[in-house]
């Protein structure tokens, strides 16, 4: 087996024959830092200054009329923004649009599916999902008339960290009105087929939609081809659109007669919009779920960063990242795994099963550890009670830095420097 020395230098070698190295100078780098949170709010691309700064520009000189002159007229914004994003995801251009923020999506979205009938009254969803998922499911639950107690199901994880496709499945009866379950689980990496849920949710004659909140941008989706229901994702994790950048939502096109759950005066038929009727006439796309007005100087650091997901495409994107995560599994379980390191991963191995990121897991210390990272500069996430959740971004990291990573996790035991830091979290994590 090659020395852990031994695999610095294959880094290095992979590095070097990297077909989408020269994408990390497209991006702002922290001097002196590993970053490995891009699954949370990934960098700044240079474009995306740039791109903030026009539309600044457009808002000095041309004021009002920037929503129909601005190089991307602010008012088709939202649209063009959504035609982008479907190849990424696999859906056709008008079932894509730039809207609101995942959570307002998501109610947007399962408040258009879910109606109460007779005894189907049921949500499915699952423990392990991102909680503000939960509490609108719940929400809406209540909205309706119902109990969250009794029609908001969770599947239940057997192992703390992963879902069963056939347990979600075995929990899709009549008396399921929707299933909204993550494409990627926040906290161990799990990727879930979406297609053959979606196939057995249609099978029982139930609505279903993802939250791709973890995939969008590192993971390619059919979507379209799945016969997926409806998605939502945010646009600040893989998709590097900066702190609060809008969010997408994804409608099949079958359901574009539906009425919106949520209505607004953006989701109007778009060439009657300025009509002001009373009456309300949603479009008959993917924009008809829109609310009110685009945050326009947010997406303009998101559309220069999508620029360069156009550019480098999504497959190659997802080949590196999973040669990324790869190697780090290499290294935890050749160097990382045994005695006095206890390292272990917390995520699905086989790639069919693995999103962007990976959760390194440690009995007891994972909090401490991670303090310890971020003072040597290596800024991981900490997901309670055990996580180290890392995502090494094909965009813009490297092999040579997943080794330092390794090389960090190493260090911070054998110098017991973890013990440095107090055992209380901190407010953000
Ligand atoms: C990041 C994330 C969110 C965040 O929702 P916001 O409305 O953008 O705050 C929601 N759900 C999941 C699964 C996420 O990963």
């Amino acid at each position: 087996m090659e020395s852990f020395m031994g695999m610095k230098a294959k880094a290095e070698a992979l590095d070097a024959k990297d077909p989408l190295g020269a994408f990390r100078e497209r991006f702002v780098i922290p001097q002196g830092r590993v970053y490995l949170d891009g699954n949370s709010l990934g960098l700044p691309a240079r474009d995306s200054i740039e791109g903030v700064l026009r539309v600044l520009e457009e808002w000095k000189t041309l004021n009002i009329d920037g929503w129909l002159e601005g190089r991307i007229p602010w008012f088709n914004l939202p649209e063009e923004m959504g035609r982008r994003m479907a190849p990424l995801v696999g859906a056709l251009p008008q079932e894509v649009v730039m809207s609101g923020s995942t959570t307002s999506n998501l109610h947007s979205l399962v408040l258009t599916f879910y109606q109460p009938e007779g005894k189907r009254r049921k949500i499915l969803a699952d423990e392990l999902n991102f909680p503000s998922d939960l509490y609108a499911l719940a929400s809406e639950i209540r909205l309706k008339g119902g109990d969250p107690a009794t029609d908001l199901v969770l599947a239940r994880s057997k192992d703390g960290s992963t879902l069963e496709e056939e347990d979600l499945i075995a929990l899709m009866d009549e008396t399921v009105s929707v299933v909204l379950l993550p494409s990627v689980l926040y906290r161990s990496g799990q990727l879930l087929d979406m297609e053959r849920l979606t196939r057995a949710a249609h099978e029982k004659g139930i609505f279903i939609g993802f939250d791709c909140a973890h995939s969008a941008g590192s993971v390619p989706h059919r979507l379209h081809d799945w016969d997926v229901d409806f998605a939502f994702w945010c646009s600040y994790k893989h998709l590097n659109g900066g702190p609060g950048s809008p969010a997408f939502l994804y409608l099949n096109e079958r359901h574009f007669g539906r009425d919106p759950g949520l209505a607004g005066w953006f989701g109007y038929v778009k060439e009657k919009q300025f009509d002001m009727k009373i009456d309300f006439e949603h479009a008959q796309s993917a924009g008809g779920w829109q609310l009110g007005t685009p945050s326009v100087l947010s997406a303009a650091t998101l559309e220069a960063a999508l620029k360069i997901q156009e550019e480098a495409g999504i497959d190659r994107i997802r080949e590196k990242s999973l040669r990324l995560t790869d190697f780090l599994i290499e290294l935890v379980d050749g160097f990382l795994s045994d005695e006095p390191y206890e390292y272990s991963i917390g995520s699905p191995r086989d790639h069919g099963r693995r999103g962007g990121h990976l959760a390194i897991e440690h009995p007891r210390e994972a909090w401490r550890i991670c303090c310890a990272l971020k003072a040597r500069g290596i800024v991981p996430d900490f997901r309670p009670p055990r996580v180290i959740r890392v995502a090494p971004v094909a965009l813009y990291n490297t092999f040579t830095e997943v080794w330092e990573l390794a090389r960090a996790l190493k260090e911070i035991i054998e110098k017991r420097e973890f013990e440095r830091f107090p055992k209380e979290r901190s407010a953000v994590s």
